[in-house]
């Protein structure tokens, strides 16, 4: 089959390594004129990093990223430990490990692997607009390509999801929350006696200060040579067009109460500085086009708050469900005339397997968005009943027990129910095994052949 896939991020680039190895013929077009991805780090999660792995991208990615042994939990002002996350357990726990990986490097490890493939990656190529039930977009200049399936990728402020939902694209919505994000020199923090101890070299473990209204997450990259670190805070400030100097002062006000070895090594940090508003698309009311010659993926579909690091490994989740849809549905054909030749029964396959994409992934995205935000929510919460929660939390952090226990339903907001699936939003998301069992060990293949076998079952009665 053919397959365009609009924009060359880490969604496109991951469907585009899976359906090439399945024998679809991939051409991605990105509107940039060169490859690049901006900002420093990404967390990745296991659920996500056990299909890169089964693409042939393992020793790339072991090679290039780490494995924190802990994530350390801290009180922003006193830096005391609150709890500790076992990140390394994750790998035995969920089949894979949880990574640390700069952006750069991930995006230049999936691009070399989408060539080898067979994917055609174009760039100049922005597309301009698109006729649906021809599978067909329209370049920028002007030339349509076609294909027998069109797949958006185009990130948050997609143009095919406002052209395939007009006034039903609720565009994308501000979260409440944003984060300054900057890095530092490993070497020089390690010659500072004041910071040392918190870069590890041998556990390369992570750090998050916490606070009402703050937090800085701080991981190691590039080999444990560059610390990333992000400091959310409430969505509020307006750095249009700020100076690096007008950021620093920003940054080093809003976190002046915190530890003395935070503030060092904010003084150690490069002086660039970027300020992300964190936004989400809301649940849209379809991903695909009726004709099923359309899907959107990624965070074109449903981008998410970073509270539990899942919109990467979301997107790496859409590809390896798509494949594994078209396989059952849609298998690949070897002959090229087929499609064209047999193009209504190709579409009716198509529709039925766009369709199954769905069922599976809307309930699962949904719920994954709902448990980032409160992860954000709940790690920020300024009330101070909540905060005793989420600091008796923090102290069962390294359990292999969830806790509480389902069955205890004494601790208010901070433990909910996802409205989409019923599964547990604990408090500080990754901080809360509940909450990682079911976001970190999810089965995306298995989801997807569960929602087909009903399908089929259902169509023969
Ligand atoms: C501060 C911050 C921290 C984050 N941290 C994490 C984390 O730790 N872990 C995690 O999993 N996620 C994290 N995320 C989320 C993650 O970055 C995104 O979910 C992910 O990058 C989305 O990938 P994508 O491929 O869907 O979109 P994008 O990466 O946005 O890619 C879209 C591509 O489409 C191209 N494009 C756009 N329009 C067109 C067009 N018309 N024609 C052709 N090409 C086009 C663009 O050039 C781009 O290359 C974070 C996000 C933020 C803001």
């Amino acid at each position: 089959m053919r397959v365009i896939i609009v924009g060359a991020g880490i969604a496109g680039l991951s469907l585009a390594i899976a359906l090439g190895q399945a024998g679809h013929q991939i051409t991605i077009l990105d509107a940039a004129p060169q490859l690049a991805e901006l900002g420093a780090g990404v967390q990745m999660t296991p659920q996500a990093i056990r299909y890169l792995f089964k693409w042939g991208l393992k020793d790339d990615l072991l090679s290039e990223s780490i494995i924190p042994e802990s994530l350390y939990v801290r009180d922003g002002q006193s830096g005391d430990v609150l709890g500790t996350v076992r990140i390394k357990d994750m790998e035995v726990q969920y089949g894979a490990p949880y990574i640390v990986v700069h952006r750069a490097v991930l995006h230049a490890i999936l691009h070399r692997h989408a060539v080898r493939a067979g994917a055609q990656v174009l760039l100049d190529s922005g597309v301009v607009e698109y006729e649906f039930a021809n599978g067909a977009v329209q370049l920028r200049n002007g030339n349509w390509l076609t294909a027998d399936l069109v797949v958006a990728a185009d990130g948050i402020n997609s143009l095919a999801r406002s052209k395939l939902l007009g006034s039903k694209d609720p565009g994308s919505q501000p979260t409440g929350w944003a984060a300054f994000r900057m890095t530092a020199e490993a070497s020089k923090l390690r010659a500072d006696p004041a910071v040392a101890s918190l870069i590890d070299l041998q556990s390369r473990s992570s750090n998050w200060w916490i606070a009402p209204h703050l937090s800085c997450m701080t991981y190691l990259i590039k080999d444990a040579t560059l610390l990333n670190i992000v400091l959310s805070h409430r969505d509020d400030v307006c750095t249009k067009d700020f100076t690096p100097g007008e950021y620093n002062k920003t940054v080093r006000n809003l976190f002046r109460d915190f530890e003395p070895r935070l503030q060092r090594i904010l003084d150690l940090s490069r002086p660039q500085i970027a300020n992300y508003p964190v936004y989400a698309v809301p649940p849209l009311p379809s991903w695909a086009h009726g004709s099923g010659r359309f899907v959107l993926i990624g965070d074109a579909a449903h981008a998410m708050a970073f509270y539990m690091s899942m919109g990467v490994s979301i997107a790496v989740e859409d590809a390896a469900a798509l494949v594994a849809v078209l396989d059952l549905a849609c298998p690949p054909d070897n002959d090229p005339s087929f499609a064209r030749e047999r193009s209504e029964e190709v579409a009716s396959k198509l529709k039925h397997a766009l369709q199954i994409f769905e069922t599976a992934r809307k309930p699962r995205v949904e719920a994954v968005q709902e448990a980032s935000l409160h992860g954000g929510d709940s790690s920020h919460t300024s009330d101070e009943i909540e905060r005793s929660v989420l600091y008796e939390a923090l102290g069962h952090s390294h359990e292999a027990e969830v806790w509480p226990p389902e069955s205890d339903s004494s601790r208010g907001n901070l433990i909910r129910k996802s409205t989409r699936t019923g599964q547990r939003l604990g408090p500080g998301g990754i901080i809360d095994k509940g909450t990682r069992d079911w976001c970190y060990g999810y089965d995306a293949v298995g989801a997807i052949e569960k929602a087909y076998k009903s399908s089929s079952i259902a169509g023969q009665a």
